[in-house]
């Protein structure tokens, strides 16, 4: 008879889980329930137990799903990162990867030579963010501005970046790779005045901000740009060698000497 009550319960809550668009529960109910048999957990233990499990299956899932939309080039996590390569990043890695720097619209700025995990570290932020349920697109400067010139001839440049400013995260790598039209780098300053105090950027570049001004054409914009950019942010500066040719006998490219010598 108990027996029998017990699979018509079981049916139901698979019934109710169906109807709560979280058929999981069924799975952690039934199973959960031999455990707080055994354990005597509460009525409550028993309940939190089941929801807990569902709301962490579903938090998982609401990262992946951030993480597919972003458009990350690869998935890099920050556990992947090796600090012993870049040991001067490693404190002000971990306290950005709590997320806080997004809830107060902070940006970040990472500046070094190729190779030195410029794109990890901004995809691995990215990645993060997800984590904590911030929304994040990943893109190339050139690609950002491919979308903004995009927007700007169809007329709805505004619209374009009240749409970018409902994402937390907005990450511009490679900003200084190629050199920017005037009207490009009139759209990228609106990009970044937009998101002022609004919402967050993460920007990569192999330059240093002293070299900005050749990337933007005009040293009036790019000063007001940088104003902006690092008015609220951190700057985070790697160095040396880069990891792609370790152990590979190559420990110099032209571009590593000239960035760094135009940094110190
Ligand atoms: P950058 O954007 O500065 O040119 P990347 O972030 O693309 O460099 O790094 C180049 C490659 O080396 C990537 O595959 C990246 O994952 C890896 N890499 C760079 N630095 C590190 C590091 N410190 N630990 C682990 N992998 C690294
Ligand atoms: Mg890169």
């Amino acid at each position: 008879m108990a027996a029998a009550k017990t699979s018509e319960t079981v049916k139901h809550i698979t019934y109710l889980a169906g109807v709560l668009k979280a058929p999981r529960i069924t799975e952690a109910a039934a199973r959960l329930a031999d455990q707080a048999r055994d354990a005597n957990w509460t009525h409550e233990d028993y309940l939190a137990a089941v929801l807990d499990r569902e709301v962490a299956a579903r938090n998982a899932s609401g990262a992946r799903l951030r993480i597919k939309a972003a458009g990350f080039p690869a998935v890099k996590t920050l556990e992947d990162f090796d600090f012993d390569a870049q040991p001067a990043v490693r404190n002000q890695i971990t306290a950005l990867s709590s997320g806080a720097f997004l809830t107060e619209a902070r940006n970040i700025v990472l500046l070094g030579p190729p190779g030195t995990g410029k794109t990890h570290l901004a995809t691995a932020l990215g990645v993060a963010a997800a984590g904590h349920g911030h929304r994040g697109l990943f893109a190339t400067a050139t690609d950002w501005i491919t979308r903004l010139t995009e927007a700007h001839h169809a007329g709805r440049l505004a619209a374009e970046l009240a749409k970018l400013r409902r994402y937390g995260l907005i990450i511009v790598d490679e900003v200084g790779y190629l050199p920017f039209e005037q009207d490009a780098a009139n759209l990228f300053f609106q990009l970044v005045s937009s998101r002022y105090e609004h919402a967050s950027l993460v920007l990569t570049s192999n330059l240093p901000f002293s070299g900005w001004a050749g990337v933007f054409g005009d040293q009036v914009v790019a000063a007001a740009m940088i104003d902006r950019i690092v008015h609220h942010a951190d700057v985070l500066t790697l160095k040396g060698a880069s990891y792609r040719l370790r152990g590979r006998g190559i420990d110099s490219l032209p571009s590593i000497r000239t960035t760094t010598e135009t940094e110190n």
